[in-house]
Parts: structure tokens; sequence; C-alpha cells
């Protein structure tokens, strides 16, 4: 018998309606002899919901009372759909993460999976029951309810899938696949049918939300057969695979977008590498995540430097340099905020020098300021201004000739 995770995010939950079109497709992979295994997220805007509610109550919110409240939105969906499934005369059994086994790190917020322990749900599976599991969720080793950052539904179903050695793991959303850009800012995107893991875990990586970036690295790992598609239209979606098994290797294979980027400039710091060292660890030392780096000469005796952080955490960033502004022995800060990054990603690009030029040249044509730039093997990426962004990604996408002739119908 062969073993399928499906797992289906807020939208395809939306409503009762909607739980009753998902408990429909459940039952379909059921009736054709799979044991399936279902994870779900919170309905709709819920988690949005209860991220304000908190902020009513605190400006900072504490993080493990956060966590016991986002995780009561996927709770909610997954009784649903299991009452949906028995009405339908099938045995579903309900399953909060940590009933599902899922051991996670002890990280409020931003927890990674560390095992998970299948014997219930095989348990369940034996029985002939189908499972519904609760996205996003988990418990520490201390036994602390824990969540694994937005979006983190994915990342569930991926590691049941590779815990459970499942035949494949279908992600159910309301686009129809992986486009070559998020087809809410690139009209003509087109739906891709492959794309190898380390191409989608860059794009996620830089912004494509519509998959985890950890069930992607997961999925790579365990090598989990995985599949995108859509929960209201019945077509094939995009296979995220082994590079080896992709048909062709192109230079560029998508953009990706995010609209929360910060810059933040040190201007005349003293030109020795402890400096950096002692700027870098302050930031870490805080938890802050640092992107992008560039350093330049100030003068003979000092350097400044740039590097980009998430909005969120720009102004934490500039609280930390600022209160350490003697040691640090700089001349002066600076920063922006309202800065998007765009990212051309393709495998294709490490045997092609031209990505680069090609990339410039089309957003400068477009009259886009370029503010930093990072490279890597597969990846060109530019921070620009945030109100800038929508036309840069479709400049970018027709320029790398990946426009298609009819507009995608986003639900
Ligand atoms: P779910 O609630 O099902 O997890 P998400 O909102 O997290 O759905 O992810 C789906 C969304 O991801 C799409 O509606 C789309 O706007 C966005 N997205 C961003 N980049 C891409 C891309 N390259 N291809 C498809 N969708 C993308
Ligand atoms: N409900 C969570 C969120 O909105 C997790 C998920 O949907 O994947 O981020
Ligand atoms: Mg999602």
């Amino acid at each position: 018998m062969r073993l399928v995770v499906q797992k289906f995010g807020g939208s395809s939950v939306s409503s009762v309606e909607h739980i009753r079109m998902v408990a429909q497709r459940v039952a379909q992979t059921y009736a054709q002899g799979n044991q399936c295994v279902v994870t779900v997220s919170a309905m709709g805007k819920t988690t949005d919901q209860l991220v304000s509610l908190a902020g009513e109550l605190s400006d900072h919110p504490p993080q493990r009372e956060m966590d016991v409240l986002l995780t009561t939105g996927e709770q909610v969906s997954i009784a649903l759909l299991s009452m949906a499934l028995q009405e339908k005369g099938l045995k579903a059994h309900p399953m909060t993460g940590w009933q599902a086994g899922i051991q996670t790190s002890p990280i409020h917020g931003r927890a990674r999976i560390e095992g998970i322990d299948t014997q219930r749900i095989r348990h369940c599976l034996e029985q002939d029951e189908i499972v519904v599991v609760a996205g996003f969720q988990g418990v520490s080793e201390e036994g602390e309810i824990t969540t694994l950052g937005r979006g983190g539904s994915d990342t569930t179903a991926v590691a049941l899938a590779a815990a459970l050695r499942a035949d494949r793991c279908e992600i159910y959303t309301d686009v129809t696949g992986v486009f070559t850009a998020d087809p809410r800012m690139a009209p003509l995107a087109g739906k891709l049918q492959e794309i190898s893991f380390e191409e989608m875990l860059e794009l996620a990586n830089l912004g494509a939300g519509v998959l985890h970036p950890r069930s992607v690295e997961c999925a790579m790992i365990h090598k989990v057969p995985l599949v995108v598609r859509s929960s209201f239209v019945d077509e094939e979606g995009t296979w995220v695979k082994e590079a080896e098994k992709m048909k062709e290797e192109l230079n560029v294979r998508g953009i990706a977008h995010d609209l929360h980027v910060a810059r933040i400039k040190v201007l005349g710091l003293p030109n020795q590498s402890q400096a950096l060292t002692k700027l870098f660890s302050k930031l870490a030392d805080h938890h802050i995540n640092v992107d992008m780096i560039v350093t330049s000469e100030h003068d003979d005796e000092r350097i400044d430097v740039a590097f980009s952080v998430h909005e969120d955490e720009w102004k934490q960033a500039c609280g930390v340099i600022e209160s350490c502004a003697t040691e640090l022995d700089y001349i002066k800060v600076l920063s922006e905020t309202n800065l998007a990054k765009v990212s051309v990603v393709g495998a294709g690009m490490v045997t092609n020098p031209g990505v680069a030029a090609k990339m410039f040249t089309s957003l400068s044509d477009a009259g886009v300021r370029i503010k930093m730039v990072s490279t890597s093997e597969i990846k060109i990426s530019c921070v620009i201004p945030w109100d800038q962004a929508k036309d840069a990604v479709q400049e970018l996408h027709s320029a790398f000739g990946l426009d298609v002739k009819e507009k995608a119908s986003v639900g």
C-alpha cells in the first residue's frame, strides 16, 4: 500500500465549504488505495488575527505564550477536517503536533524539527484511519509547545513524509504550482513543470513564500518526492526534484522578491578585522540575522560597512550598534528602510557569465536604483527601493525570457 502525505494551507481550509472540498480530495486519495496523512494550517487569516490580538495586549508578547496562542489555529482545523472526513463515512484521527510525536528544538517562534516518533501515527494507519496532523507545531524536550516559523506547515508535511518514508508529499495551495515569479507580482509568470531542490531552496530563502525554506531543505536531504499543486483547480502541479533528474538547466529559472528589507551603514570603523568581528558578534549575540554585507575604504585608517537586515530587526540592530558606539569606535551610522530585494535564480548561471550584466542593464533601463548586490553560484540579488519592486520583478521576468502569453489566474 502506498502512503501519501497531503498538506492544505490556510486558504484551502478558510471556510467550512473549503474544508468539505479538502475532505473530498483526501477521500479520493484514500479511495485510490493509499494510506493518508494530512497536515493542515490554520483557517484563512487566523494566524494573523491571533498575532494582532496579542499585539493589543503587549508590544513584546512573550514567545512561549505566543506559541501556545498560535498553535490553537491549527488545532481548530484538524478537528473540523476530521469531522468532515467522518461525515463521509471515513475514519479520521486528529493529532496536535505533540500527539503526533513531533519533537523540536526549544526556540519559540522558529523551532526546528529534531525528530518524529511515528509510532502513534503508524498505529492509527494500521487501523485504517486517516491521520490529520496540525501543521506548524511541535513540542520541545522540556515539554513546551513550539512553532516552526510562519509558513511552517509545509515543513511539518515534508518532515512527516520523510519520517514515514511516504511515497510522495503533496502541498496543496492557492496557486497551481511554483511559478517563474510570484503571480501576484508578475501576471505573466508561468507555472514550472519541475524545479530542482537547489533552485527551489534559493527561491524560498529569497522570499518565494510558496514553500517554507526548511520544507525544501528537508525534502532535499531525505529525497522526498514533492509536488506543489492547487486545492481548487485539478491540474498537474510542479515537481521539486533532484537536479540530475531535471530535463534542462536554465540560466534563470525564476525571480524572487522580498519586500521587507532595511539597510544599515556604519561609517568610519577602525580598519582592523577586529572591528568587523566585534560589530557582527554584537548583532549575532542579539540573534539579528544579517543578510548582505559590503565593505569599502573610508580613508587610510577607516572603513565603511553596509549590510541588510529584515525590516523587523532594523530598529533593534540600530539600537545594538548605538549602544556599543564607544567600543566600536565608528564615526556615524546611517540607516534606511522601505527597501526590497529582487533576485534571479537558476542552476545554469554557474556556467553563463552574462546574467549579472543582463540583470543590471535591465534594472537600470527601467530606472531602478540598485543599492546593494550579492551573488552565489545560482543567484544574483539586488537591493532596490521598495516602491520599484513590482516594476523590477516584471522587467527581469521579461528580460530573461520568462513571460508567458496568458495571465495566470490566482485564487
Ligand atoms: P498556503 O497558505 O497554502 O501555505 P501561501 O500564501 O503560504 O499559501 O503560499 C502561496 C502563495 O505564494 C501564492 O498565493 C503566491 O502569491 C506566493 N508565491 C510567491 N512566490 C511564488 C512562486 N514563485 N510561485 C507560486 N507562488 C508564489
Ligand atoms: N498558520 C501558520 C502561518 O500562517 C503556519 C502555516 O500556515 O504554514 O504562518
Ligand atoms: Mg504557506
